[in-house]
């Protein structure tokens, strides 16, 4: 440390919305002076410029937490309105500022931002140092470690990392002693967060307030949420299974999701991933003695992660690719004719399809903001190559809006996989992916669909994921007309999607001879369990995903 002048910090708040696992905080809270942590509100940071009502409250509750917690090692959280560099430099000036801190933001849209910044900070000799701790590893180390190109396969994904080693483990927590704090009178006046309406981010509909589920932002619910996950991943493991979330899709009790949390950072991944882990090398090492139903051999640990291993995945293949959300100038998304049909595009966005199962989830999307994955997955599948043949861009501003989680890369990479336009080749099967038959499946008592779309409570469950059929009197005692209180369904599950199989297949021949690396065939039992499909028909059989398929057929 120069011991002539004062060291002064900033950390700069973007994602990393936690004071746990924080490298970068870390290292400008270690030779420091006096220290101040800031957020800047540019009418983009942390996803805000395509954050709908939730996302944005979300997000302001993240700060608020962090506000409690900084408050409580005796400083508060410095917020701000305009661009960072203009911010910044008139920080340097006011308050002296030698350092500048920040967790490096991986994803290629925010960049220029941080180009930008460093170029400012380097012009006013500030150091500047910037740490890595919203994925696992650093992303340019795995493009790195595959010969300077994104392995564009999950498992050559999985076998790069493997090569790298295992994650670092969390840092120490942030010590705050002996380092001035200067807090002013008039703090929450100056400083202090923005209300939803000083922002002018109001509810769309009066659902967006009723929180039906309650998602809180923040450090400390994540952490109060990583210890109840951690119970059901024990339970689990006694039981004889990792990875409970995806083998037991439960679309009714409270969520169990660190989606929202993971994507501003409330929540290390480091430290998700590290429970994980222990967790299970513990229940291993008891599980001899206690003779419990897991087995060291099962259950290898990559698989134990292998969700968090998407999300890395997803991070790494959009770092060098400022066209990831796009179809046409995105070279690894493939160009695929696709209707465009405004009609269409809005009665799926409100949920007015009239198939209560995509209408529930579209329903869920708006007023709360999260939706499990196989949700996710019916409504991204009908919009796209399963029914309506529309371009996977529109579902992606729609998501980009409503959830919680919604990453740039994360989201559009899920869309791309799910709409076959990159990735993998995807399994080709609408009975499976009916969405009668799989809202059956997913929502065998019908509670989901009636929780979202109330207007079909009193509907017999033997119609309720098809109230078309339902003889006109059914519907009178119902209370629900089709065609007058629900719409008739706007599309034919039969028809349109054996028109999108032979679109699809149009696609695949005009490609025939060319190479797609970037569509390498996935493992098909890696496609299913994306899709929580059944490995094997009801009746036993091996499921042979095509049209002819009676896989699904006794749940008619
Ligand atoms: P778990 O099964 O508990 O997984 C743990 C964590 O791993 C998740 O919290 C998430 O961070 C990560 N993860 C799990 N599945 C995936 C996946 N398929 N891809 C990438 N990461 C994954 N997830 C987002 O976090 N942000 C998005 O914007 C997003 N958009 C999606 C869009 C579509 C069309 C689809 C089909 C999926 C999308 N997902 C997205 C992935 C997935 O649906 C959610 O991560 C998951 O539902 C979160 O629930 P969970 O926390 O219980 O997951
Ligand atoms: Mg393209």
């Amino acid at each position: 440390m120069n011991t002539n002048r004062e060291e002064v910090v900033v950390h700069w708040f973007r994602h990393g919305l936690r004071l746990h696992d924080n490298p970068s905080l870390i290292d400008g809270l270690s030779e420091c002076d006096r220290f101040y942590p800031v957020f800047i509100f540019d009418g983009e940071v942390a996803g805000t410029k395509t954050a709908g009502y939730n996302r944005f409250r979300f997000l302001l509750e993240c700060l608020q937490d962090l506000d409690k917690n900084l408050k409580a090692a005796g400083t508060r959280l410095y917020c701000f309105q305009g661009q960072p560099t203009d911010i910044l430099e008139r920080l340097i000036e006011e308050w002296g500022v030698t350092k500048v801190t920040f967790e490096a933001d991986p994803e290629p849209i925010w960049q220029e931002r941080d180009r930008l910044v460093r170029e400012l900070l380097d012009k006013k000799n500030v150091q500047c140092v910037e740490k890595v701790s919203h994925t696992l590893w650093d992303p340019y180390e795995i493009i790195e470690n595959n010969g300077g190109s994104p392995p564009l396969t999950f498992s050559l994904f999985n076998l790069v990392t493997s090569t790298i080693g295992p994650p670092p483990r969390p840092v120490e927590d942030p010590d705050f002693t002996d380092i001035s704090l200067p807090v002013s009178q008039n703090h929450d006046k100056q400083f202090g967060i923005p209300t939803l309406e000083d922002l002018n981010v109001r509810p769309e509909c009066e659902e967006q307030n009723k929180r039906l589920v309650e998602w809180l932002g923040g450090e400390s619910k994540a952490l109060e949420l990583l210890a109840i996950r951690m119970k059901h991943e024990e339970k689990a493991y006694e039981n004889g299974y990792v990875m409970p979330n995806q083998y037991h899709p439960d679309l009714l009790s409270p969520p169990l999701s660190l989606s929202a949390h993971l994507r501003f950072g409330c929540l290390s991944v480091r430290k998700f991933y590290w429970s994980i882990h222990d967790k299970f090398e513990e229940q291993n090492t008891r599980s001899t003695a206690l003779h419990f139903k897991v087995k060291p051999s099962m259950g290898a640990p990559v698989s134990l992660s292998a969700q968090l291993m998407w999300r890395e995945y997803f991070y790494t293949m959009a770092i060098n690719n400022i066209n990831y959300d796009k179809m046409e100038t995105n070279p690894i998304c493939l160009n695929i004719p696709w209707y465009d049909n405004p009609d269409h595009e809005e009665k799926w966005t409100q949920g007015e399809t009239g198939y209560p199962w995509i209408d529930a989830i579209m329903k869920q999307l708006r007023y709360e903001g999260w939706v499990h994955h196989v949700a996710r997955h019916a409504v991204s599948c009908f919009l796209t190559r399963g029914d309506l043949w529309l371009n996977w861009e529109v579902g992606l501003k729609v998501f980009y809006k409503y959830l919680l989680d919604a990453d740039w890369s994360v989201c559009a990479g899920n869309w791309m996989w799910v709409s076959s336009s990159a990735f993998e080749k995807v399994l080709q099967c609408p009975n499976c992916f009916c969405p009668v038959r799989y809202g059956k499946r997913m929502d065998p008592s019908g509670e989901y669909v009636r929780r979202y779309l109330p207007v079909l409570k009193d509907m017999p469950l033997r119609y309720l994921f098809e109230p078309w059929k339902a003889p006109l009197p059914v519907q009178q005692k119902a209370k629900c007309i089709v065609g007058v209180d629900y719409p008739k369904p706007m599309v034919d599950h039969q028809k349109a999607s054996k028109e999108c199989i032979q679109n699809m297949k149009a696609v695949k021949d005009a490609l025939m001879g060319r190479e797609i690396p970037h569509c390498a065939p996935s493992e098909e039992i890696e496609a299913r369990r994306f899709s929580w499909l059944p490995d094997h028909t009801p009746s036993g059989g091996h499921c042979t995903a095509n049209f002819l398929c009676d896989g699904l057929k006794d749940m008619n």
